[in-house]
């Protein structure tokens, strides 16, 4: 590899997992070429490579293995993709008076900072606001403050991991303003296959 006028340039490389057993399953095929196709669009600075194919391989390493469900691997590769990108949400507290925990937190997934309930009753425009539940909020500080393989090392029950997969795909969607084609083609697989 070396550094071209554009950006570092691969000329060799050396096989060392194929991943074959993904191509038996269009919906995780569709979503590792989606993850895949988010890193190429986010163009994460150099700094960063090391973690970012990490991040790419441990995913996809999950989504053959089948050990938790693709929403799950998705949310989590999603969330923790944006944050290497510059794009890391301000989760340590209420934007406004600082607190680190309320009742109810409220998310903005334009600017990616959190309001408390008591905040929120006062901000005029209320439009890109979406109230999380405790555990999504900790599953979100949780896979922004932990690294490798750890971020991984949670559970959720499917209500909580459908809002949480809503909040980051919202915000992704918001950062690169345009649906990815993989991202498309994986809901369509998702919605045939019923995963
Ligand atoms: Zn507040």
């Amino acid at each position: 590899m070396f550094c071209g006028q554009y950006g570092n340039v691969v000329d060799d490389v050396e096989e060392i997992e194929q991943f074959f057993n993904l191509r038996f399953f269009p919906e995780k095929l569709a979503l590792a070429q989606y993850f895949c196709e988010l890193s190429y669009i986010l163009n994460l600075p150099a700094t960063k490579a090391k973690e970012q194919l990490n991040l790419l391989l441990n995913s996809v390493w999950l989504l053959e293995k089948e050990k938790v469900s693709l929403e799950f691997i998705k949310a989590v590769f999603e969330l923790k993709l944006i944050s290497f990108s510059g794009h890391m949400p301000n989760l340590v507290c209420c934007k406004f008076c600082c607190s680190y925990e309320k009742e109810d937190m409220f998310f903005n997934i334009y600017q990616s900072f959190l309001v408390c309930k008591d905040c929120f009753k006062k901000v005029e425009q209320k439009n890109g606001f979406l109230k999380l539940s405790k555990a999504v909020l900790y599953a979100m500080r949780f896979i922004i403050y932990k690294d490798g393989k750890d971020i991984f090392k949670f559970k959720l029950e499917k209500s909580h991991l459908d809002l949480l997969g809503e909040v980051i795909e919202k915000s992704i969607l918001s950062i690169i303003e345009k649906e990815p084609l993989t991202l498309k083609i994986y809901k369509e697989f998702k919605e045939e296959f019923k995963v």
